[in-house]
């Protein structure tokens, strides 16, 4: 019988050593498998053994030591890279950024006045297409979506309560960004799950009201699901709180106790082992794509330019998680379906970053084996398009 390949769809035969030629290359989900190589060097001292009996009960926060240590242990590695400050800032746990996220909506705009109007969400295209597909979802009568920052700017209600979505370094495009709404009346989530060396300099850190990370783009452990917010104010940490008791009773204890194991590793080495390795493989593939894509004429990048990191202390290459392309030809209206006609390449297209779908994100965070896949099909668009001059 046939075994089924399932680790990865690119092969197939006996024993799944078999590379099957006319397989897609996968360039959509962020799915950070690039660190998996740092976990399978560390694999027994990243593990964790749970016996049947321990830990079954609810979870509660202030009783917890797991829950204190690994409070410890983000405010530890925050000062080991540099990344944000932490003293004086509450901390909030979620199940992922994801649901922080909407924690912090529904915090910043809760208004104890029913007779106010909703508070605006906003963000800056290209963005992160589940900021607005999160807020209308959880329709509420606090909040509404008003899509792009610069639009609402620009009309009267750009006085009303704003909430503003502020991805830094952004995702899709990898630039570090700032709020665009000052005032009384502007409120700002900073999500910094990409703030981290692998994919970014580090210029100084981050001290922004409410920032938002996440394991799954520190570690790679996306399926874990565990995402911390540090927050300056105490009554938006209190709402934050009630939301996550609301919506899910607290956090696992599991994933808190995988978490803390993961970080444990992590500030063996003052995190520099997985930085470094998260680092240059990032920079390698970038240079890489960057190299293809210098040949043609048909498809451009966006610009990252080096930076001086505080965590490396030098001037560093860029390492960003994904591609930004641009189709550049009037006829390619569809970046995202000339890939994959072309190419077969899939990638995820610019309209939901709320961008032009001249525009295509490609994720840099996949497998070696995926990356590769990715490069070769490239590659050969790109020498056909130079053959057909
Ligand atoms: N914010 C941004 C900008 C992201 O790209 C992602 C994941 N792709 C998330 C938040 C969600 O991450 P998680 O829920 O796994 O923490």
């Amino acid at each position: 019988k046939e075994p089924v390949c399932e680790c990865n769809s690119c092969y197939g035969g006996r024993d799944c050593s078999l590379f099957l030629t006319g397989c897609a290359a996968n360039a959509d989900s962020g799915d950070p498998y690039f660190l998996e190589p740092f976990w399978t060097k560390h694999a027994s001292k990243s593990a964790v053994l749970v016996a049947g009996w321990h830990r079954m009960s609810y979870v509660f926060p202030d009783q917890s030591r797991i829950s204190a240590e690994l409070e410890r242990h983000i405010r530890e590695i925050h000062t080991i890279v540099g990344n944000a400050v932490t003293e004086g800032r509450y901390i909030v746990f979620g199940a992922g950024s994801t649901q922080l996220l909407n924690a912090a909506v529904n915090a910043l705009s809760t208004s104890n006045n029913f007779n106010s109007s909703p508070s605006s969400v906003v963000a800056s295209i290209p963005y992160y297409s589940l900021y607005q597909m999160q807020t209308e979802f959880f329709r509420s009568m606090d909040y509404m979506f008003q899509g792009d920052a610069a639009l609402l700017q620009n009309t009267s209600d750009a006085t009303k309560n704003v909430v503003e979505f502020v991805t830094s370094p952004n995702n899709p495009d990898g630039q570090l960004k700032k709020a665009i709404f000052q005032g009384p009346n502007a409120k700002a989530i900073y999500d910094r799950v990409y703030y981290w060396p692998h994919f970014t300099a580090i210029p100084a850190p981050a001290d922004d009201d409410l920032m938002i990370f996440t394991i799954s783009k520190l570690t790679g452990h996306a399926g874990t699901r565990f995402g911390w917010a540090l927050v300056k104010d105490e009554s938006v940490y209190q709402r934050m709180t009630q939301h996550i008791l609301m919506s899910s009773l607290g956090i696992s204890r599991d994933a808190q106790l995988r978490a803390l194991k993961l970080l444990n590793v992590v500030l063996e080495t003052g995190g520099r082992e997985i930085f470094e390795f998260g680092y240059h493989t990032l920079k390698k593939r970038w240079e890489n794509l960057t190299n293809i894509l210098s040949l043609s004429n048909r498809f451009t990048l966006q610009k990252i330019e080096p930076k001086y990191c505080n965590f490396f202390k030098n001037i560093r290459d860029p390492s960003p998680a994904y591609a930004w392309v641009k189709c550049e030809r009037e006829e390619d209206k569809d970046c995202y379906e000339v890939l994959k006609q072309e190419a077969n390449v899939y990638g995820r297209p610019g309209a939901e970053f709320g961008a032009e779908d001249r525009y295509v994100r490609l994720t840099l965070l996949r497998s070696q084996d995926d990356f590769d896949l990715l490069l070769q099909r490239l590659n050969q668009l790109v020498l056909d398009e130079r053959k057909s001059k």
